[in-house]
């Protein structure tokens, strides 16, 4: 007679909900912390209701975001009552416990084991490794078919107008062996767009000497052209964001020239006018940055360029502002994101002389944004009636699919539209014909696979 044994009964798992402020950076956190929960056999709450404890991860940036994210506690809290905090604005305690004194606790950015303590406290684990299994590639909560990978943290510079810094400490890179393992993981598990983040992403590996790492049976540097090369033989596209323009990001040219890496970067150039960038203690050598996109686009002429740039930086003339809208007109830039000067509690800027006043702020924005409109909407013009291959993000109910070419990242740039693309969906790859643009998005239609 055989021996068996009853069968186990799944005992309730405990529930957390998570409210994700922020940037990537912020959202590779949460997914950092989701996945050490539930592989401790939390299960994760859509909803407040549900909820045993909520987190909520905050961000700091800007005063504009802390008050969004002290919004968001207060919603949580009002929602359910059991809140923990953490993030960027967590290095803030005094601040979240003075606008809510009943917060369970308060942690600060990538304090994962002290977030993770903070749940167990709140609502111990119930593990049980028979029923509580977490799929290889962690929880995500981008879509299943791209995700962030952060190769490092922190920042070694020190940008007048920028806390992070303090916030976050200096750079601290991942070796390179662990990042492939999880961008090989990631695409086993089917993702195809893997988008490489950090703070200063070209700095990666200076902190650690760029040390060799053992990875299938070669030695890869922790440096950043290695990473792409390697990340480069992954089935899937490779995007990279926060790219400073140090000389070595040269060589990422013909690695996406060659397709290892898509033709596109991401690099915040946030002025040009070299007085305007040495007050945000910056490099400011625009001129020469000019030069080398001119070069960059001769190796590689699809290269597609996005950047985010300040206006009304303290002390700015009308003079300063018309040397960037000059540049851009030069730089040509594919898509741009601009944003308006804002104090932020810590930051040194607050206390340069000639703030600029708001309207004049506001007016600067508007002109800027209808001078790179122009610029993004002749650029987009170039890429009618040509064939291209589109990652599908979503398919509304009119039977139009949503998605991206290498041209553009998810959330931050345009949309291509497809009509009558029923049967596809979420992470399908299919080759269109642009036949129309305007100055975000581009309109395309589905060629039959060959
Ligand atoms: S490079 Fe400058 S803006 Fe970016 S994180 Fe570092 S200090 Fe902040």
């Amino acid at each position: 007679m055989r021996n068996t044994t009853p069968a186990k009964k799944p005992r309730p798992a405990p529930k957390v909900g998570i409210v994700s402020l922020g940037c990537p950076k912020a959202l590779v956190d949460s997914e950092r912390i989701l996945t050490r929960l539930r592989a401790e056999g939390y299960e994760i709450s859509p909803s407040y209701d549900g909820a045993d404890v909520v987190l909520v991860n905050t961000c700091g940036f800007l005063d504009s975001a802390k008050a969004e994210s002290l919004e968001a506690i207060g919603e949580a809290m009002a929602e359910n009552g059991r809140v923990i905090v953490t993030g960027c604005m967590g290095a803030e305690a005094d601040t979240i416990r003075d606008a809510y004194p009943d917060v369970l606790a308060v942690t600060g950015p990538h304090q994962y084991e002290a977030v993770v303590e903070a749940v167990h406290d709140a609502v111990p684990p119930a593990h049980d490794p028979f029923f509580d299994l977490v799929p290889p590639q962690g929880i995500k909560l981008t879509p299943r078919h791209y995700a962030y990978v952060k190769i490092a943290e922190g920042c070694n510079h020190s940008c007048s107008f920028c806390i992070i810094p303090s916030m976050r400490g200096k750079l601290q890179s991942r070796p390179a062996h662990h990042v492939l393992a999880e961008a090989e993981r990631l695409v086993k598990a089917g993702v195809k767009e893997l988008l490489v983040i950090s703070q200063d992403t070209s700095a990666y590996g200076l902190d650690l000497g760029y040390a060799e790492r053992s990875w299938r049976g070669r030695q890869v540097r922790t440096r950043l052209t290695e990473l792409c090369r390697e990340l480069g033989e992954l089935d899937a596209w490779i995007r990279l964001h926060y790219v400073y323009p140090y000389p070595h990001v040269d060589e990422l040219i013909p690695l996406m020239a060659e397709g290892k890496v898509l033709p596109y970067l991401d690099i915040p150039f946030q002025h040009a006018s070299p007085r305007v960038l040495k007050a945000m203690r910056r490099p400011g050598n625009q001129e020469r940055v000019l030069e080398r996109i001119r070069a960059w686009r001769k190796i590689c002429p699809e290269l597609a360029l996005r950047s985010t740039f300040i206006v009304g930086f303290p002390g700015e003339t009308e003079e300063d502002f018309r040397q960037l809208l000059d540049w851009l007109e030069a730089a040509e830039l594919d898509r741009v994101g601009c944003f308006k000067y804002e104090n932020v509690e810590g930051a040194a800027a607050n206390h340069l002389p000639n703030h600029v006043p708001e309207e004049v702020k506001e007016e600067r924005w508007h002109r800027f944004m209808q001078a790179q409109q122009e610029i993004s909407a002749r650029r987009l013009q170039q890429r009618v009636g040509t064939m291209v291959e589109v990652l599908i993000d979503a398919i509304d109910e009119e039977g139009t699919a949503h998605g991206r070419t290498y041209a553009e990242a998810p959330e931050i740039d345009g949309t291509v539209h497809i009509e009558e693309a029923q049967g596809l969906g979420p992470g399908d790859m299919v080759t269109a014909l642009i036949e129309d643009a305007d100055e975000y998005d581009l309109w395309a239609t589905l060629l039959p696979v060959s």
